[in-house]
């Protein structure tokens, strides 16, 4: 394990009789629902009370993409929280943001990663955690008034999640979404199909937080990991949600020591000061997979 540290200042020290946050009190930005996922770990962890204030976070962008997100996930997450805590008067904020597509691997794949953070505006911090599911239901297909829909409601899991009528990409059209009942699906694709050329429309999984039962469950991990990390205080100023913050790449190769795009350390940072420690990952199985190496394996 390797320790650095940055600055020469002294980090201001955090309490260690109670948690920090215990008893405190973080406003949930949302307009979806997410309070029963989020505010219980949080509750149950650290005594964190958690209310929810209504905030039209579509304006930070949608999934559907009539609102372009402008920010990275990380940076629109915090600018919710902040909508929340402006609105309500607290300086304790909390937001969840999600990000759904195809996986870099597994471009097959449906990802969804759901980012969470913890906005402290007194201490000048944010903690921030988040959790990666494959197991979300994300349907997709073009079909015209009359097709036969069951195949498709199955695989969405309709409607138990909800779907989206929309044109296909590029054409002018309703987009109508939080269909629930086969009756106003089949009235969707009618009303959509009529506004198109060909009257080809697509019909999509409804990805938002209360449209879509496998999505709240990786909110509610993300959240739970969020908890945890709270647990954990940085060993130098005992500010909660020390924990991984990078990790690194570079695993020689066995041969000819080419440092091959696998995970060799993982850095573990503190939100409040500049504290980090690079704990080396156990690669000794890693080590002999000559074969992955580019080098000696073109
Ligand atoms: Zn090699
Ligand atoms: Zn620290």
């Amino acid at each position: 394990m390797q320790s650095d540290l940055k600055s020469d200042t002294p980090p201001r020290l955090w309490p260690t009789v109670q948690h920090p946050y215990q008893g405190g009190h973080a406003v949930l930005a949302t307009k979806h629902n997410k309070l029963e996922l989020i505010a219980p770990p949080l509750q149950d962890a650290i005594g964190l009370l958690v209310t929810s204030v209504e905030v039209d976070t579509d304006l930070l962008g949608t999934f559907t993409g009539e609102i372009e997100r402008r920010l990275p996930p990380l940076e629109t997450a915090i600018e919710k929280a902040r909508l929340g805590m402006r609105l309500s008067g607290r300086s304790l904020g909390l937001a969840s943001e999600g990000s759904i597509g195809p996986s870099p691997s597994l471009p097959l794949i449906t990802v969804d990663r759901e980012l969470i953070v913890l906005v402290d505006d007194e201490a000048d911090v944010v903690i921030s955690e988040s959790y990666e599911s494959t197991s979300v239901r994300s349907v997709s297909r073009n079909v015209r008034p009359g097709d036969p829909l069951e195949e498709l409601m199955e695989r969405a899991d309709f409607p138990h999640h909800h779907l989206i009528v929309r044109p296909v990409n590029g054409q002018k059209g309703p987009i109508i979404k939080g269909i629930n009942t086969l009756e106003t699906l089949i009235d969707a694709v009618a009303a959509c199909g009529s506004s198109t050329p060909d009257g080809v429309v697509t019909v999509e999984s409804d990805l938002r937080a209360t449209a879509s039962p496998s999505r709240r469950l990786v909110i509610a991990e993300a959240a739970q990991r969020l908890a945890m990390r709270l647990l954990q205080r940085c060993p130098l100023c005992h500010a909660p949600g020390w924990g991984p913050v990078a990790i690194i790449d570079g695993v020689p190769c066995s041969s000819c020591s080419y440092e091959l795009p696998l995970p060799r350390a993982v850095v573990h940072g503190c939100p409040s000061c500049e504290h980090r420690e690079t704990i080396e990952l156990d690669t000794t199985n890693e080590r002999d997979t000559v074969r992955f190496c580019p080098s000696c394996n073109p």
